[in-house]
């Protein structure tokens, strides 16, 4: 690993949550002044290919975080705010289940990301 993507690395292992890629690159220029988002982004991009990281797409933007076994977890993205909520993977097994046992279908739920809108953006009512 070169200091950069190591320092990639860090930035997304600091944040608790989700970071955008754009914010990468924000806090890596404190270190790199002379490095470019297309780096930012194939240094991600290869930490994700090697597991270390996961991908989130929230609205437009990809966010990155940490890969975690101990604490995989599904996301409800927000159209409106675009927060990312995350959601424990025991509100897909039944769903999952019953893919395996109507579809013999083995899903990968892993990388499921539910759009809709939070309950702050719900008009009242
Ligand atoms: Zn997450
Ligand atoms: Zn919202």
């Amino acid at each position: 690993m070169t200091p950069q993507r190591l320092s990639v690395l860090d930035i997304v292992a600091a944040r608790p949550g989700h970071i955008g890629a754009d914010e990468v690159w924000n806090r890596a220029r404190e270190q790199h002044p002379y490095v470019d988002l297309a780096t930012i982004y194939r240094t991600l991009q290869l930490l994700k290919r090697v597991g270390v990281v996961t991908e989130v797409v929230i609205g437009n933007k990809l966010h990155f975080e940490l890969a975690d076994n101990h604490n995989r977890h599904n996301h409800m993205v927000c159209s409106e705010c675009e927060t990312v909520q995350t959601l424990s993977p025991g509100y897909l097994e039944e769903f999952s289940r019953r893919l395996q046992q109507e579809f013999g279908f083995t899903p990968d739920l892993d990388n499921i990301t539910i759009g809709g809108v939070c309950s702050i953006c719900q008009p009242p009512g």
